[in-house]
C-alpha cells in the first residue's frame, strides 16, 4: 500500500535535510534576518544551541496575517515562478527552512512589520494562535528542545561544546560575509562576538584578532565580470588547517573545490605540506553562470565553468603573491628614473583599455587559453603593502578610493618589471653565492655573478629560528631546556592574569611556566631552539603589546604571535659569523631571498653590478 504522507510527518523527513544541527538552524535564521534587510542580527545559543536559540533582528518583519505562512512549507516571500530560480538573489528561497525548524522543536516567532507586534508559536508542527505581543521592528525567532520529539536525531548531535563551536565557526563566517551588518553573539550568556558593522577590516579583526592584518594583502580584482575581492595572508603566513579559509560566492559561505584548489595552487610555492593560506575571499559571478541550488544547505555551488574561474582565482592571487614578497630591489638612481616614468605612464597610459564591452562568452575564451598571472591591465588586482591596509582599518570607506586607476597602472606596471626578473631573484643556488664579508655586525655580503646580496643578519637568523619552531610547535616535537636557576619574574594583577591565561601557548613552545605566589611567574625551561633567549627582552616585548594582543582570541595566533616575539629576543645582536657560519646560514636559507623576518622585514636585498657603477657614476 502506498501512503500519502501526512505534512506533518513529511516536514520531519525533509527537517533531516535542511536543519541537522543547531548550527544549520541558526544558519537558516540568520539567512533570513539578512534578506530580511537587518542591520542589526543578535543570536544567543544556550547549551550549543540544544537547549535554545534566540534570533533577533530588526529587519523588515512578519506581518499579522504573513505569520501562518511563514510557517508552511514551501512557503517563501523569495520566488513566485520557476524562473525566479535562475536569479535569486537572497540567500533563502525554498521556503521550507521555519516548516522544517518549527516540526522538531518548539519554537515561536514575534514579529513587528510595522503594524504593532505578533506573535505566533508552534509546537512540534502545530501552531497555536497569533496573538498581539510587545516587540520591536523587526523579528525575535525563538528555538527551544530541538529534536525533543525525533529522539534518533537528538543522538547524533554531538557534545554541548562542540556544537556550540560549530555555531561559533558559522557566526565567524557570517560577521565576515557580512561586515556591513553589526553582529552580537552570546552563548550561554557570554559574549562571544560584537560586530559593529564597519566593513571587512573591522569584521576580520572581530573574528581572527586584529593583527591578522598585518600579514594580509588585500585583493581587489575584476576580471571578465568575475569579481573577487577580500584578503589573503602575505606567502609567510600560513595556518596549520583549512578553518582560515572562508568563500563567499555571490554573498554566500560555501566550500568550493575549484576555488579552493585555485588558491591551494597559488601559494603552492611558498607554503610547505600540512601549511594552509589564509584567505576571507569574496567572489561575484554573474547569476547565471552558477548553480547554487545544488545543495540542500546551500554549502557548495556550481559553476557553468569551472575551468574559467580556476584561471581567474588562479591568476589574480598568484600574481598578488608573487609580486608580494622577493628580495627588495636596490634602486639606485633608477628609482627616480622609474618615478619619471610612472608620472608620464599616468599622463598618458600606454597599456591598452580595457574592452569594456567584452562579453562573458569573448572572456572565456580569452582565459580558456591564458590562465597566467602575466597577461595584465587595468583589471589586475591592486597591490596593497601592509601599511596601506594598516590605513584601511582605519578608513575603510576611503582605502578602495584613494587610489586613482592611474597609480594602480603604475603600480601594476613596476611590479610586472620586477615579475619579469621574479624567477632568478627569489631563489638563488648556494653554490654560486660567495661570501664576502660583513658590515656592522650586521649585513653580509654575499656576491653571485653581477649580482650582490645584502643580508641582514639577525633578520635571517631571527626567520630560520621561528620557521623551526614553529614546525616543532606544529609536530608537537618542542623540546625544553631547563635552566640552571629559575627567571623569576614580577607582574602586576592585570599582567599576572594575561599571562596565566597564556600559559597554554608559551608551554606549547618548550617553555615551562608557572605561577610562583601571588605577581609572579616562574620559569624553569626555555624552547632548546631558543637557548640564547633574553627572558627580559621576551617578557617585556610581550607585556608591552598587551594591549594589542588581548584581542587574540586565537590561540594558534597567539602562538604565531609568542613565538615571533620569542625568537627577536633569541637573536643575539652584533655577533661576529666566522665564514663558514655566514655560508651555513645562507644555505640554511635554502638561497631562498625573498625571505621576511617575522615582522615583516625583509631578509635579503639585492644589487646589481650595474646599479653600482651607476652610484659611482662609471655609467649613466
Ligand atoms: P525562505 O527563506 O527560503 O523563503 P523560510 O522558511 O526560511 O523560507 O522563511 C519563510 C518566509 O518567512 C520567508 O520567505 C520570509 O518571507 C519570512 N521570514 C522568515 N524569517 C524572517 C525574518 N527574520 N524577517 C522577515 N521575514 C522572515
Ligand atoms: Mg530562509
Amino acid at each position: 500500500m502506498i501512503n500519502i504522507l501526512s505534512p506533518d510527518v513529511y516536514n520531519r523527513i525533509a527537517a533531516g535535510e535542511v536543519v541537522d544541527r543547531p548550527y544549520s538552524v541558526v544558519k537558516e535564521l540568520v539567512e533570513n534576518a539578512i534578506d530580511a534587510g537587518a542591520s542589526e542580527i543578535a543570536v544567543e545559543i544556550e547549551g550549543g544551541g540544544k537547549q535554545k536559540i534566540r534570533v533577533v533582528d530588526n529587519g523588515c518583519g512578519i506581518g499579522r496575517d504573513e505569520l501562518f505562512k511563514a510557517y508552511s512549507p514551501h512557503a517563501t516571500s523569495k520566488l513566485s515562478a520557476a524562473e525566479d530560480l535562475f536569479t535569486v538573489s537572497t540567500l533563502g528561497f525554498r521556503g521550507e527552512a521555519l516548516a522544517s525548524i518549527a516540526s522538531v522543536s518548539r519554537m515561536r516567532i514575534v514579529s513587528d512589520a510595522g503594524q504593532g507586534a505578533f506573535s505566533l508559536a508552534c509546537e512540534g508542527g502545530v501552531l497555536g494562535e497569533v496573538t498581539p505581543s510587545a516587540g520591536a521592528k523587526g523579528t525575535e525567532v525563538t528555538v527551544c528542545d530541538l529534536f525533543y520529539n525525533t529522539p534518533a536525531r537528538l543522538k547524533f548531535l554531538k557534545s554541548d561544546s562542540q556544537e556550540e563551536g560549530d555555531v561559533t565557526n558559522m557566526m565567524a563566517r557570517f560577521i565576515l560575509s557580512r561586515p556591513e551588518i553589526s553582529f552580537t553573539y552570546t552563548a550561554n550568556g557570554k559574549l562571544k562576538f560584537r560586530s559593529l558593522g564597519e566593513g571587512l577590516p573591522s569584521a576580520i579583526a572581530v573574528v581572527y584578532g586584529a593583527s591578522t592584518l598585518d600579514n594580509c594583502l588585500e585583493i581587489s580584482a575584476d576580471k571578465h565580470g568575475i569579481l573577487l575581492h577580500g584578503f589573503i595572508g602575505n606567502r609567510n603566513y600560513s595556518k596549520p588547517n583549512r578553518t582560515y579559509q572562508s568563500l563567499f560566492v555571490n554573498g554566500r559561505y560555501v566550500v568550493n573545490q575549484t576555488v579552493a584548489a585555485a588558491v591551494t595552487n597559488a601559494y603552492a610555492a611558498y607554503l610547505m605540506k600540512r601549511q594552509y593560506p589564509f584567505y576571507v575571499l569574496f567572489l561575484d559571478v554573474p547569476q547565471e553562470i552558477v548553480d547554487v541550488n545544488v545543495h540542500p544547505n546551500k554549502a557548495d555551488v556550481r559553476f557553468q565553468d569551472n575551468q574559467i574561474i580556476y584561471g581567474s582565482v588562479y591568476s589574480v592571487i598568484s600574481s598578488v603573491l608573487d609580486g608580494n614578497s622577493r628580495a627588495v630591489e636596490y634602486l639606485v638612481g633608477v628609482k627616480e628614473e622609474l618615478e619619471r616614468e610612472q608620472r608620464e605612464r599616468a599622463a598618458a597610459p600606454s597599456v591598452p583599455v580595457p574592452d569594456s564591452t567584452m562579453t562573458y562568452e569573448e572572456a572565456k575564451k580569452e582565459l580558456e587559453f591564458d590562465i597566467s598571472p602575466n597577461k595584465n591591465g587595468p583589471s589586475e588586482p591592486r597591490f596593497y603593502t601592509p601599511d596601506s591596509i594598516r590605513m584601511a582599518v582605519h578608513a575603510p570607506e576611503t582605502s578602495a578610493t584613494v587610489e586613482t586607476s592611474e597609480d594602480v597602472f603604475a603600480e601594476n606596471q613596476r611590479l610586472l618589471r620586477e615579475e619579469e626578473h621574479a624567477a632568478a631573484q627569489q631563489r638563488v643556488d648556494v653554490k654560486n653565492l660567495t661570501f664576502k664579508g660583513e658590515l656592522f655586525h650586521t649585513y653580509l655580503f654575499y656576491e653571485a655573478g653581477d649580482e650582490a646580496y645584502i643580508v641582514d643578519q639577525h633578520a635571517a637568523h631571527e626567520r630560520l629560528i621561528y620557521d623551526r619552531l614553529r614546525e616543532k610547535i606544529a609536530a608537537r616535537a618542542v623540546v625544553s631546556q631547563p635552566m640552571l636557576v629559575p627567571y623569576l619574574l614580577e607582574v602586576n594583577a592585570a599582567e599576572f592574569a594575561f599571562l596565566t591565561k597564556n600559559f597554554p601557548a608559551l608551554r606549547e613552545m618548550g617553555f615551562e611556566i608557572e605561577e610562583f605566589g601571588s605577581g609572579c611567574i616562574k620559569v624553569s625551561a626555555v624552547p632548546a631552539d631558543l637557548m640564547n633567549i633574553n627572558l627580559n627582552a621576551f617578557f617585556g616585548e610581550v607585556l608591552s603589546s598587551m594591549e594589542s594582543l588581548r584581542a587574540i582570541r586565537l590561540s594558534d595566533l597567539m602562538k604565531d604571535k609568542l613565538a615571533s616575539a620569542a625568537c627577536k629576543a633569541a637573536v643575539k645582536g652584533g655577533e661576529y659569523l666566522t665564514d663558514e657560519e655566514a655560508r651555513k646560514l645562507l644555505e640554511r636559507m635554502d638561497g631562498d631571498m625573498g625571505l621576511k623576518c617575522p615582522h615583516g622585514r625583509p631578509v635579503a636585498v639585492k644589487v646589481k653590478r650595474s646599479e653600482m657603477e651607476k652610484l659611482f657614476k662609471r655609467i649613466v
